[in-house]
């Protein structure tokens, strides 16, 4: 089921570059078919297999020669290894349900891993979105407060998981009002891409529990700040350059939701609460 996770995103990954590429520009993600942007040959479907087609190709479109980027495999690869990780970790309250032949735990788990697989490809595409064009755009965000939802709300329904959604819910509340004073008390630092964002994930952290919470929401500033120093101290951004927070809220976030758990109790015994 890893194996199958990971091609599974392979193939998602290849349908983000397309999102990528066209949400921002106002255009249907599903008209017209995909075609070369510099002799507009349409793709052909075996020249549409993630990764391998631009390894065969040797990144050159077959019509015009003209250069793919590399970052369209790039992106294939990674939402393959990040839905193969996500599957590898939810699939192990899914084998337990299995094992203990609970139909309504088996399809709750399996509402959940969903949960996190959208969650990854959502990721994938925001990060990109705004470091290309500063922006969040609503148009991912909002629609994916109903796909959380609705997946964690109905695994929460069917396994019983009450407390877990309880969580979920003021883990989204607390995020979006920390980042809303954010905003607030500082404009221009962060955007209301920002805050929506902030409040997605922290129903997604809030969900796994308060660990994942915290360390995923601190993750996020210790990133972005050691990211945003490197560029000072290199020169390479003035103070005032905007460095897009949305990148750094995520990968903060996944951090917390694969090792957050961990961390935070390892945190808690070595400093004597629990
Ligand atoms: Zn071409």
């Amino acid at each position: 089921m890893v194996a199958f996770a990971a091609v599974f995103g392979s193939l998602v990954g290849s349908f983000l570059n397309v999102v990528v590429y066209r949400i921002p520009a106002g255009r249907s993600i599903v008209n017209p078919p995909s075609a070369c942007p510099s002799c507009n040959s349409r793709i052909r479907p075996y020249d549409n297999i993630p990764v391998l087609s631009w390894l065969v190709l040797r990144g050159r479109c077959r019509d015009c020669g003209a250069r793919i980027s590399v970052r369209y495999p790039l992106v294939e690869f990674g939402t393959a290894l990040l839905f193969a990780v996500v599957a590898a970790v939810f699939l192990v309250p899914f084998v337990d349900a299995l094992a203990g032949y609970q139909a309504l735990a088996i399809v709750s788990a399996a509402l959940a891993l969903c949960a996190f697989l959208y969650l990854a490809a959502v990721s994938v595409a925001l990060g990109l979105i705004d470091i290309d064009t500063h922006r969040l755009p609503d148009k991912i965000v909002l629609p994916s407060y109903l796909v959380a939802a609705a997946l964690l709300g109905g695994a929460a329904l069917l396994g019983g998981h009450w407390q877990q959604l309880a969580t979920a819910g003021i883990g989204g509340a607390t995020m979006l009002g920390f980042y809303f004073s954010l905003a607030f008390l500082r404009p221009g630092g962060m955007g209301l891409g920002d805050v929506k964002l902030a409040g997605l994930l922290g129903l997604y952290l809030g969900w796994l529990g308060w660990g994942a919470l915290v360390v995923g929401a601190f993750s996020a500033f210790l990133l972005g700040g050691v990211y945003g120093l490197v560029l000072l101290a290199t020169r390479r951004a003035g103070r005032k350059s905007g460095i897009p927070f949305g990148p750094w809220m995520l990968a903060g976030a996944w951090l917390g939701i694969f090792f957050g758990n961990a961390v935070w109790s390892a945190y808690l015994s070595l400093i004597g609460v629990a």
